[in-house]
């Protein structure tokens, strides 16, 4: 058995930038985003010569809009991989799509590229919302986007969403979930807006929240979505994930349970044999990069820090909690050759005591409430509170 190994590969473009964005990500022309593919393919050359033991188990293109790259390009990018790592049979390879970026044609290439999971980034139903945060896109587009996904023959899809946006009311997240659900994704990732440092948004509503939904009407839309969606037959694995039986994310299960992973490209960060590392942030100086030569190591290993054991248990139980499966008490055994209980012995026993952890031998997960108020839960594993 080969050493389980999930790849990244950032793609940082997009049509426009989002007013709420703070992801790696900028408009580029078509000769920055030529030259960009081509160090991409010079690196997973370099880099693949150190994970010869490894098998991939899942390949995730991410973004940015991976789906704005020309089919050739993403083909290259694929067939590259194929021919350094030893990607296993059945691997989960998707990619990120943005309605408007890709015509039947582009989908079809993909698809024949080896991609079987796309995930589209709708956010919203409702124009008036989408336009406020800035996307390129109108929910008629998105429609024409998810046929032509269907139509190229994609099985596996999932929608992004987006709630406690501003002016949205619980009746317009309501709606947006409804006119989804109609569609039968097999997959839905339902996060609340975040108002991130640096952005537009920051600007104009980190003093003045009183512009976005209150606190009260952010939990009435969390808890409509996951009674919505249940209804649907949708199971929440995670705290903002649902599938169908069968359609979880692999890719991202993997990170959630400590599968090592490789990040590919401008700024994507890796975990590997316990230390973490992150790839070139400026996009300038990756461009630089002469992949032939010593000087590429320390540009493509920046920040290198190696994980403690409790830096490792801490990872284990605050990811691991985040999946409704919880996490167990004999793998945390297998792993760190320690007992979860005695590790936590002051921790697992006044959660339960509150209603916020329940016990299924040998698992231990977030109850609804837990899952309710997930980050106080989960700060409580920290060691150093
Ligand atoms: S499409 Fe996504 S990555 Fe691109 S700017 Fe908008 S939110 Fe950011």
């Amino acid at each position: 058995m080969r050493r389980p190994l999930e790849l990244y590969i950032h793609i940082p473009f997009c049509v426009r930038k989002c007013l709420y964005c703070d992801f790696l990500s900028q408009p580029a022309g078509e000769m920055v985003q030529h030259g960009y593919v081509e160090q991409l393919l010079a690196e997973i050359d370099r880099e693949s010569g150190y994970y010869q033991e490894y098998g991939v188990v899942s390949v995730y293109l991410g973004g940015g809009t991976p789906s704005i790259l020309p089919a050739e390009d993403i083909r290259a990018i694929l067939d590259k991989v194929r021919a350094c790592f030893f990607l296993e049979p059945g691997a989960e390879i998707t990619i990120e799509a943005n309605p408007g970026t890709a015509n039947l044609d582009k989908l079809k290439a993909f698809a024949d590229s080896g991609i079987n999971r796309i995930s589209l980034g709708l956010q919203s139903a409702d124009d008036r919302e989408l336009k406020t945060l800035g996307r390129i896109h109108t929910f008629e587009d998105f429609l024409k986007s998810y046929q032509r996904v269907r139509l190229a023959g994609f099985s596996n899809v999932n929608v992004d969403l987006m709630s406690a946006l501003p002016g949205q009311t619980l009746a317009s997240w309501k709606s947006t979930l409804r006119k989804v659900l109609m569609l039968k994704p097999e997959h839905i990732s339902a996060y609340s807006l975040m108002i991130e440092e640096g952005t537009p948004f920051y600007g104009k509503y980190h003093d003045h929240p009183e512009l976005l939904p209150s606190e009260d009407e952010e939990r009435e839309m969390y808890y409509a979505t996951r009674e919505i969606l249940k209804e649907h037959g949708f199971e929440r694995y995670e705290i903002s994930n649902y599938a169908l039986a069968g359609f979880e994310c692999r890719h991202n299960i993997g990170y959630w349970t400590g599968v090592e992973y490789l990040g590919l490209g401008l700024g994507s960060s890796s975990y590997l044999q316990g230390f973490r590392f992150r790839n070139e942030p400026d996009l300038e100086a990756y461009r630089k990069i002469d992949f032939r030569s010593d000087d590429a190591d320390w540009r493509l290993h920046q920040d290198i820090a190696e994980l403690t054991e409790r830096d490792r248990i801490e990872e284990f139980m605050i990811l691991g909690l985040r999946m409704t499966r919880g996490v167990s008490g004999s793998e945390f055994l297998k792993r760190f050759g320690q007992n979860m209980w005695n590790v936590y012995s002051g921790v697992i026993p006044k959660l339960v005591e509150n209603g916020l952890l329940e016990v299924e031998s040998p698992y231990i997960r977030l109850t609804d409430f837990g899952m309710d108020v997930s980050n106080y839960v989960l700060s409580e594993f920290l060691f150093d509170r």
